[in-house]
């Protein structure tokens, strides 16, 4: 068997274009332009990267940006001021600080200290625990993008057997609520599980978030069932050759191996081109949607859990 691919650049390009159609709603009948303010602390490389193709993509969509870019030694009362006067900016609808914060910044306080209302990562406790109980939230970007796909190729996930591999506040257990949500037999998964290539064997939709390139090998997978990898792993390359300064080329890899369990598998997403470009997407839907409920608007549908 080889599986079908779930193209996740398609599958984002067509929650953009939702989101893109649903903001130039707003502006023409309401006059409204959503608004994402993402907070950079510090010059971490990777972030740099993230911030600037969320920028990017929220233009591409109409809404507006707004960047504000931190010295790394920012006191703490310095980024709360920032992130209190974007709470109280009524053209901010979303707001994000991009993680992680450097170490003798609170993470946790920081992102308790945002509007859950505004909080389109979907980390604050509010939204964490609206989530729990089933009720209306911000939703992870990362978790919703892995929902979407799953909805958008199974339709109900109603009864399925799900594993998610890994127990993380931001991936693993925002996926299992969701799942579960969704009334699927939801197992998590980590370091300390017993016996987890037969865990993992049950499973009709496996969610990997490890942070372990290749972990999970085909035949740890029952055949046909649905592999999610969220893992962004960069591993050597040699075959690629190498770098100018003579060091060995990389590669992106996924916490699954994809060879063999693409052999096993129904469905799979690739790294790169899975996941990913659904996080991002995810964040520009949460944000219209934060945008409509705090107007009081209907909200797209289809763009939320
Ligand atoms: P964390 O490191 O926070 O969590 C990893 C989890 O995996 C932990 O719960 C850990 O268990 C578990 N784990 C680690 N090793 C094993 C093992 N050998 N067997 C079973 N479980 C194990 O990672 P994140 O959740 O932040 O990220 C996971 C992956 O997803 C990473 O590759 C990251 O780069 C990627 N990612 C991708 C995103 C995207 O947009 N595609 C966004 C966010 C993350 P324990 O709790 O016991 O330590």
């Amino acid at each position: 068997m080889t599986a079908t691919v779930i193209d996740g650049k398609a599958f984002a390009e067509k929650v953009r274009a939702q989101v893109a159609q649903h903001v130039t709603a707003l502006k023409e009948k309401h006059g409204i332009t959503p608004g994402l303010a993402v907070v950079l602390v510090g010059e971490d490389p990777a972030s740099q990267v993230y911030v600037r193709s969320k920028g990017k993509m929220t233009v591409e969509v109409g809404m507006n940006s707004y960047e504000h870019k931190l010295e790394a030694d920012t006191s703490e009362a310095d980024l709360l001021a920032v992130v209190d006067k974007l709470n109280r900016d009524p053209e901010v609808h979303g707001i994000l600080v991009q993680l992680p914060l450097p170490k003798h910044l609170d993470s946790d306080l920081v992102i308790n200290s945002i509007d859950p209302a505004k909080d389109v990562d979907g980390f604050h406790i509010s939204n964490v625990g609206l989530l729990g109980t089933g009720q209306k939230s911000m939703v992870p970007c990362t978790p919703l993008g892995s929902l979407m796909m799953l909805r958008g190729h199974h339709g109900s996930l109603s009864g399925m057997n799900a594993v998610v591999l890994g127990r993380s506040n931001i991936v693993g257990k925002p996926m299992a609520q969701l799942l579960l949500n969704d009334s699927c037999t939801v197992t998590i998964a980590h370091s300390r599980t017993k016996d987890l290539p037969d865990v993992v064997r049950r499973a009709d939709i496996v969610v990997a978030a490890v942070g372990r390139a290749q972990m999970v090998p085909g035949d740890w997978i029952k055949p046909g069932a649905t592999v999610i990898d969220v893992g962004i792993n960069r591993i050597d390359a040699p075959e690629k050759g190498t770098n100018e300064d003579g060091s060995v080329k990389t590669r992106l890899v996924g916490d699954v191996d994809y060879e063999s369990c693409a052999q096993v598998a129904g469905a799979i997403t690739p790294v790169p081109g899975g996941v990913g470009p659904m996080t991002i997407a995810c964040l520009l839907a949460n944000t219209v949607t934060a945008c409509c409920r705090a107007k009081g608007l209907p909200e797209p549908e289809g763009l939320t859990a």
